[in-house]
């Protein structure tokens, strides 16, 4: 039974002894834009010589997994590729769990990460960062053409979004007889400096709602396609999960929605007056400063 409202961790090692697996979260939990949190490789560390499977998920599409196995890695992080869910791959994952046609195309609104991504699965794609990067001129009668062989439209983070994309995801998703519309994530804002808020992937999803009058399947959190695909994957109960994040709308929802423990870090973007908000209904099962008061809390 969930509590009413989320309690401070005061006993990691019962947390720690009641789970197998610890899903975290990324920026905010792990590392901040390209700076490791304080005390994040001791607590991997002895997470893991605990005999604790460690899984890493963010919703950040821009890398694939083998482009963020990069970054653990040069941020001093021993962490397999295999352990990386990125919405990245959660794309290309979920095009093959539902045996996409390889001779079908994606088209791709989004960075360098789903391209590769669909790339190591085998898909053929179009799109990318550098799509229609130039102005539309309407001359009279001017029509747009777009490949009728487009089976899916892929939408993620995108700082080269521009309106013709718009319109080619638009004419694919309306015109290709069930086309998939496939959003990475839908995240609001994003921290990406930390001067302020920006618009976050939701921003791209949101341009293709607005013009199909669709709505997407969403792979990364708060949906519950990852946690479905780890856990099927490593033959894990969700019941012996512990999912670790800093947000409360993506990550806390999304170990919720998958059954599974969750614990939150005010290290990232979530602090105690917007969980403790009234208007705030999403309450983890227990709530604590930093990753890495699992491991002074169980020194005690
Ligand atoms: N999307 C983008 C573009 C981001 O830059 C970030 C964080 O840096 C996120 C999503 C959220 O990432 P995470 O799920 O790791 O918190
Ligand atoms: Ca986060």
């Amino acid at each position: 039974v969930k509590a009413a409202s989320a309690e401070p961790l005061k006993d990691a090692n019962e947390l720690i002894n009641s789970v197998e697996t610890f899903i975290f979260d990324c920026d905010g939990v792990i590392w901040k834009g390209d700076n490791l949190i304080e005390g994040v490789p001791e607590t991997l560390d002895m997470l893991r010589s605990k005999g604790k499977r460690l899984v890493f998920v963010t919703n950040n599409s821009t890398k694939s997994r083998k482009q963020y196995g990069k970054k653990f890695e040069t941020l001093g992080l021993a962490v397999n590729e295999e352990e990386i869910f990125a919405s990245s791959f959660a794309a290309s994952a979920y095009l093959q769990s539902i045996d996409f046609p390889k001779d079908k195309k994606v088209y791709v609104i989004g960075e360098d990460g789903i391209l590769k991504e669909l790339e190591l699965a085998g898909f053929q794609y179009l799109g990318g960062p550098d799509d229609g990067n130039k102005k539309i001129e309407l001359k009279p009668g001017f029509y747009m053409e777009h490949d009728e062989n487009v089976g899916a439209v892929v939408v993620g983070f995108d700082r080269y979004f521009n309106y013709y994309k718009v319109q080619y995801g638009t004419l694919c998703i309306r015109e290709n007889p069930g086309c998939l519309f496939i959003a990475t994530n839908r995240d609001a804002v994003t921290h990406l400096t930390d001067a302020q808020e920006w618009a976050g992937g939701g921003s791209m999803v949101g341009a293709i709602r607005g013009s199909t009058q669709k709505e997407p399947v969403v792979v990364g959190k708060p949906s519950t396609f990852m946690m479905d695909y780890l856990s099927k994957k490593f033959n894990i109960l969700k019941s012996q999960i512990c999912m670790v994040g800093d947000r409360l709308d993506t990550d806390v929802l999304f170990g919720q929605n998958g059954g599974c423990k969750s614990l939150l870090v005010l290290s990232g973007v979530t602090n105690l007056s917007m969980l403790r908000s009234p208007e705030n209904p999403i309450q983890p099962d227990f709530y604590t400063s930093k990753v890495s008061d699992l491991l002074s809390l169980t020194a005690a």
